[in-house]
């Protein structure tokens, strides 16, 4: 009885890989189609300052409302579009968005006073990176829409500049000496040489959400907080700011903040959403 249901259940696990590989190969040849059709779009979820609690800026995740299977995160169809090169339009596509986005929120916020224009974060990937067309691209993109070069980040996964050589990051250089922020993201996932970090044109380490998780109960554990500590003063050491990902309580954003953290992004503050929802947000700033 034991041997068959184990039987059945290892006929419904390979039904699933099937279904799972029939998924993976449809959304990859409907990938470039749903770029005409726009089924694409990108939430925008909020970076706070953890000094003050005021919204800063957010940052764009890109989105997949697919006819049939309704909405698909990045780790659903990113994969597949590096593997298939249609990451390089749609990530020229949301970047293009995105700064638009930036400059019309600047605009009805351009009488708040005291934080600085809202800026927005978008994500490279790796193929992005190697593709001859993004400084020029992106200088276009921040021209056409009026928006000044240091309101944008861009986020480059540590993975992604483990072992890049200088070709790789030349044009990361060139970005940043416009004015543009290269932030890290994932930091302390990839396991880089933290001496490495001199090299690399970035400005801003994204502490990946491990660390926050971490730091659950009050007081975290200690080892936990001795490492923290560890990364910002490095971080603050080498001029970068430091933006921790994944807050979801009161607890664990007190608790970075205390650590010298100067930047949060998380749960806590608002889940990804609607562009419309960041001007909301960082009205309640401006007011009260
Ligand atoms: P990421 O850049 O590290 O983005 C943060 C992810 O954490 C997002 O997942 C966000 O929704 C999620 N998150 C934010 N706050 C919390 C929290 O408090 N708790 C938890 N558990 N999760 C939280 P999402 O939107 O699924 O994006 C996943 C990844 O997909 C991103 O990770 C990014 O690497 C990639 N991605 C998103 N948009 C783009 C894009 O336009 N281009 C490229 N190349 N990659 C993108
Ligand atoms: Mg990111
Ligand atoms: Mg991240
Ligand atoms: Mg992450």
């Amino acid at each position: 009885r034991a041997k068959s249901a184990g039987g059945n259940r290892y006929e419904m696990a390979d039904a699933e890989a099937d279904a799972r590989a029939i998924t993976r190969h449809g959304l990859t040849t409907a990938l470039p189609a749903a770029l005409d059709r726009s089924e694409f779009f990108i939430e925008y979820q909020p970076l706070v300052h953890l000094g003050d609690g005021t919204v800063r800026g957010a940052e764009a995740l890109v989105r997949w409302l697919h006819p049939q299977h309704g909405v698909l995160g990045p780790d659903r169809f990113i994969p597949l579009a590096e593997h298939t090169g249609l990451i390089v339009p749609l990530g020229r596509w949301v970047l293009e968005q995105s700064v638009r986005q930036a400059r019309e929120w600047q605009e009805r916020h351009k009488d708040k006073v005291g934080t600085g224009p809202l800026r927005v974060n978008v994500n490279l990937s790796p193929c992005q990176l190697t593709h001859p067309g993004l400084v020029q691209d992106t200088v276009d993109i921040l021209e056409r829409a009026g928006l000044e070069p240091d309101a944008l980040c861009l986020e480059v996964t540590e993975s992604a500049l483990i072992g890049a050589d200088d070709e790789v990051l030349k044009p990361l250089r060139r970005l940043a000496e416009m004015g543009v922020d290269i932030a890290l993201d994932d930091f302390g996932t990839g396991y880089s040489n933290l001496a490495n970090l001199r090299r690399l044109p970035v400005s801003v380490l994204k502490l990946d959400r491990s660390f926050t998780q971490g730091m659950q109960q009050f007081p975290a554990d200690p080892v936990d907080l001795k490492i923290v500590e560890g990364i910002v003063s490095l971080a603050h050491g080498l001029d970068l700011t430091v933006t921790v990902e994944g807050v979801e309580t009161g607890a664990q954003a007190e608790q970075l903040r205390l650590l010298g953290c100067d930047t949060a992004q998380g749960w806590y503050y608002a889940r990804p959403g609607p562009p419309d929802r960041l001007h909301e947000l960082a009205l309640v700033d401006a007011t009260g």
